[in-house]
């Protein structure tokens, strides 16, 4: 999930907005002026609106201080979170990498929830000191009343159904880390563990899914296809995060200087980019070159690079001039784990990493060429 939209910095995490949270946005003031208008027919225009986008605006705040919660336990574990970013269905936190042990990750999910069960209580809390009668099972009004307690009251129960239904135990919803981390304390096996939770957050996937479908059919549209959506994303997720560790374990125990690519193309950087195509990369279908200049790597040329210029300038332009140049190239050390490797890839979006041991560069790990290895081993090895 990359953000389009950059907010700005909290506790040097960068909060960022993907656009499809813009729509949900628009979709929330939407219902609430609606219902504050059929509410408070009393209300100007001015006041139904101001207080539908005001009382948005703040739900996207809780979000990302139910994200911080999470982000805050895992800094405090020395796992670092380079950014929060809102999408239509909520928001993430993107950490470095996993957590060390089951304990860190059972209180870095769990803190999320904690911090929409305060901020739930603190909104309703506040309503009621400023003369909200509580909800109307309680025998308070059916409608709260001033702008402000309105506010108040919906935030406050949002929150509250926000900690709720990220307490399902749906991975990689929070119920469903808070579900692996036990899984995890209890077969001492990150690997079975989160097999378990995705197996368990299928289950509940399917069950949103048909919920959904269900309510859809008795008369209630969008709220159901809305759930059913989630089921949909979330059995996406579980399905992708089980793939990882299946990818994970296959690669396990293998460093990178085992699978590396040796046989990588070196180019002169002052070859024309005319000449690297028509000499190389349409003989050979090779996805990477090296560049060299005075006996030296320079940098790395990939295809997607040589796209982003335009085709009649390319035998006017030099390999040097479109490459990446090693200053700004991740590298890998031929001893570092593979998994490590490819997280790295996976964070950086890039496709391959330059491997390089005391200043020489060894070989390529592409992510191509590790997805080979990896139907190899599952095809041949017991
Ligand atoms: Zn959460």
């Amino acid at each position: 999930m990359q953000a389009q939209i950059q907010l700005g910095r909290v506790f040097g995490i960068r909060i960022g907005l993907h656009y499809s949270w813009i729509i949900i946005a628009i979709l929330i003031v939407l219902s609430l002026s609606e219902q504050f208008s059929s509410v408070h027919r009393d209300w100007s225009p001015g006041v139904v609106w101001g207080t539908a986008i005001l009382t948005a605006l703040l739900f996207f705040v809780c979000i990302v201080l139910h994200e911080l919660g999470h982000s805050l336990v895992a800094q405090s574990h020395g796992i670092r979170v380079p950014s929060i970013v809102l999408f239509a269905l909520g928001g993430v936190s993107q950490m470095e990498r996993e957590s060390p042990d089951a304990k860190t990750e059972f209180w870095m999910a769990l803190a999320g929830p904690l911090v929409s069960f305060v901020l739930g209580f603190l909104c309703l809390g506040s309503a009621y000191a400023m003369g909200w009668g509580g909800p109307s099972w309680w025998g308070g009004p059916s409608h709260p009343g001033s702008p402000v307690m309105e506010m108040l009251v919906w935030l406050g129960y949002i929150n509250f159904m926000l900690g709720l239904f990220n307490l399902v135990p749906a991975y990689p919803l929070d119920g469903g880390r808070v579900f692996r981390a036990a899984a995890w304390w209890g077969t001492h096996s990150i690997e079975r563990a989160t097999r378990i939770a995705a197996v368990v957050g299928q289950a509940f996937a399917f069950l949103f899914i048909l919920a959904g479908v269900w309510r859809f059919f008795h008369g209630q549209g969008f709220a159901g296809l809305w759930i059913a959506f989630i089921g949909w994303f979330l059995l996406d997720a579980a399905r992708s995060s089980r793939v990882q560790v299946e990818i994970m374990h296959a690669l396990s125990g293998i460093k990178v200087g085992d699978v590396m690519e040796r046989n990588c193309t070196v180019v002169d950087a002052t070859t024309n980019l005319q000449t690297l195509v028509d000499e190389h990369l349409l003989r050979s279908g090779q996805r990477c070159f090296m560049v060299q200049k005075d006996g030296h790597l320079a940098g790395l040329l990939t295809p997607t690079d040589i796209s982003r210029v335009e085709r009649r300038m390319w035998p006017l332009t030099a390999v040097e001039q479109t490459m990446r140049p090693v200053a700004q190239l991740r590298v890998v050390s031929p001893e570092a784990p593979v998994t490590q490797a490819l997280e790295t890839m996976a964070r950086e979006n890039i496709n391959q990493l330059p491997v390089v041991a005391n200043g020489n560069l060894e070989g390529i790990l592409s992510r191509a060429h590790l997805l080979e290895i990896i139907r190899a081993r599952s095809q041949f090895k017991g």
